[in-house]
């Protein structure tokens, strides 16, 4: 028996790091998975990688529309949504007197608005008793170089998990939020680096975190499973983080 048998999970993001990783173990205890992603072709890929008839949509939270169909489509193929996680996010960064306009509304209207809009978009599709996980970062609870409005929009999710499980208490939708610190995945290639520089990147990083590395995304998807599955029944408006040390010590 599966910590997950026969529920249906929806993964923002799941085509790719973080989202992957937990949409595979979620598969592998029992789920019927659907992902959502901006890349057709990797959504493609990782829906073969996950196998278990995943169902793969584009979905770009920048487009509300998209999300709606994307919703009715799981509904329809999948039945109503038992897990939501709302994972699809960028991180970016730059100088505070450089920090453009532009710059500021990619990453509040991805991290922040839309996962707001995922949420509320959701609602019509979820079972009551729904569990609902939302992607935030160890970094809203320290301070980082360049990454102001990224943390800032990590700790607004952080605030809207709170808020959405006192919305949703008469649905017994509980809704919390799994913070990773640094992870190795595809976004830190995102940020229009060398191979080499990615790497020199992580090293850094991996400096800065009390025991001395990266966490994996593997590691990541055990901490959604728990959110995820009934095993946290006890738990909403909740964070946990897990980060090797990063923000705690
Ligand atoms: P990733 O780049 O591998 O995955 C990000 C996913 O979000 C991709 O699937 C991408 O398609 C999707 N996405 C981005 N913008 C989108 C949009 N407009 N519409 C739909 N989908 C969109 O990176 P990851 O590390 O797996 O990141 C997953 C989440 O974890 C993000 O919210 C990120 O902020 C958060 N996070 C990552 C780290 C880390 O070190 N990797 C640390 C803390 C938090």
């Amino acid at each position: 028996m599966g910590k997950l048998n026969n529920k249906v999970a929806l993964i923002t993001g799941g085509n790719s790091g973080i989202g992957l990783a937990t949409a595979e173990l979620f598969a592998g205890e029992g789920a019927k998975v659907a992902i959502t992603g901006r890349d057709e072709n990797t959504l493609k890929d990782a829906a073969n990688q996950i196998g278990n008839e995943t169902l793969a949509i584009k979905a770009d939270v920048l487009n509300l529309d998209s999300l709606d169909d994307a919703f009715q489509e799981v509904e329809s193929k999948m039945g109503k949504i038992d897990v939501l996680i709302v994972n699809a996010g960028i991180f970016k960064g730059a100088p505070l007197t450089d920090f453009s306009e532009a710059l500021f509304d990619e990453i509040v209207d991805i991290n922040f608005k839309g996962t707001f809009f995922t949420v509320q978009k959701a609602l019509p599709y979820l079972n009551d008793g729904a569990s609902i996980v939302i992607t935030g970062s160890a970094a809203a609870e320290v301070g980082v170089e360049n990454a102001s409005v990224y943390s800032a929009s990590k700790a607004a999710v952080r605030a809207l998990a709170r808020n959405f499980s006192a919305d949703l208490l008469s649905r017994k939708i509980r809704v919390n939020v799994f913070s990773p610190g640094h992870v190795e995945t595809p976004i830190h290639g995102r940020l229009g680096l060398s191979p080499e520089q990615v790497k020199g990147l992580r090293e850094e990083l991996a400096s800065g975190v009390p025991i001395k590395r990266v966490g994996t995304a593997e590691e990541m998807a055990k901490g959604y499973l728990f959110l995820a599955s009934d095993e946290s029944s006890f738990m909403l408006g909740a964070e946990i983080v897990v980060d090797g040390g990063w923000s705690q010590l």
